[in-house]
């Protein structure tokens, strides 16, 4: 399984791991102060159809515990997102840090994942899509998500909940009371059903970050609910400037060999936020030549 990322020439892994990966070490780009989060989501064989390596979901157990094993051996120990921001607020040394995130709210976390994180000491954040958390398993599009039971147990356990909204929506096709209903009615379910306070939330889908309007006023309706950070799915490192509601991600999946692993923590990976961010830009900007409207920009 591990051979599949060399078979395939993939051009931003082949850049990043020879050419990208090297000038970041070279230069040494703040690694104090330059967090990865890591982005997964099932931890299953289970591909979720056939899709390109890039938008891959899932990570086999297989690939996965050998991740997490290899952060252990490479000194690696994980932190919060409170942690992250207080480690930012305060100027400190960060290094060997790492944020484990997982969106969705897959079943296998608590068979699969947690067990690994466990051996491993690690700890980790799970964003939940609250519709599809219910007291028995919900299945969606062939995968199975935990129940409000497995949440308890896992947060007795020192894993840490976030809103991942609350049908998993396009937020950006919402308007402004249903924005209200996902960020807010998901935080509020949340913290009735674990008896915590929820910090965070993650965007679901490609965050719209060409659009400053719109994230302006998602900041501060998620800051106006209580919420104190966010994730998001745009690429990269976390640094200390960073908007601390929509703070960059490094995806994981599969596709992983260590080699670009090992890159994406040490900031090889980081060079592809900006071809992310300009085909957000063209796309949004074309669509807007094309006639869509963006009527609710303006007013949200
Ligand atoms: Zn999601």
């Amino acid at each position: 399984m591990m051979l599949r990322a060399f078979q395939l020439p993939r051009i931003d892994r082949l850049a990043t791991v020879y050419v990208c990966h090297p000038i970041a070490k070279l230069t040494g780009w703040s690694e104090k102060y330059c967090v990865p989060v890591l982005t997964y989501h099932s931890i299953s064989e289970n591909l979720f159809g056939k899709v390109h390596p890039y938008h891959h979901i899932n990570t086999p157990v297989s690939i996965f515990s050998l991740q997490m094993r290899w952060l252990r051996h490479a000194g690696y120990r994980t932190i919060s997102l409170i942690e992250l921001m207080n480690g930012f607020e305060t100027t400190q040394d960060l290094s060997k840090t790492v944020v484990l995130t997982f969106d969705d709210g897959y079943q296998d976390f608590y068979s699969d994942a947690f067990p690994i994180l466990k051996q491993c000491g690690f700890t980790a954040t799970v964003f939940l899509a609250t519709d599809r958390i219910r007291d028995e398993s919900v299945r969606v599009e062939g995968a199975d998500y935990l129940t409000w039971n497995e949440v308890r147990e896992l947060q007795c356990e020192g894993i840490t909940f976030g809103s991942h909204s609350v049908t998993h929506a396009d937020l950006r096709s919402l308007g402004p009371e249903q924005i209200d209903y996902e960020l807010g009615y998901s935080k509020e379910t949340i913290e009735q059903r674990i008896g915590a306070h929820v910090d965070s939330f993650s965007y679901p889908f490609a965050l719209p970050e060409e659009d400053g309007d719109f994230i302006r006023y998602l900041a501060d309706t998620l800051e106006n609910m209580g919420y104190s950070n966010g994730v998001s799915s745009a690429i990269g490192r976390a640094k200390p400037k960073d908007t601390r509601f929509f703070l960059p991600r490094l995806s994981v999946n599969s596709w992983d060999d260590l080699e670009l692993l090992k890159a994406k923590l040490e900031g090889g990976y980081d060079w592809l936020h900006w071809p992310q961010w300009f085909y957000k830009f063209a796309h949004h900007n074309v669509a807007l030549m094309a006639g869509r409207s963006f009527d609710q920009v303006g007013t949200r």
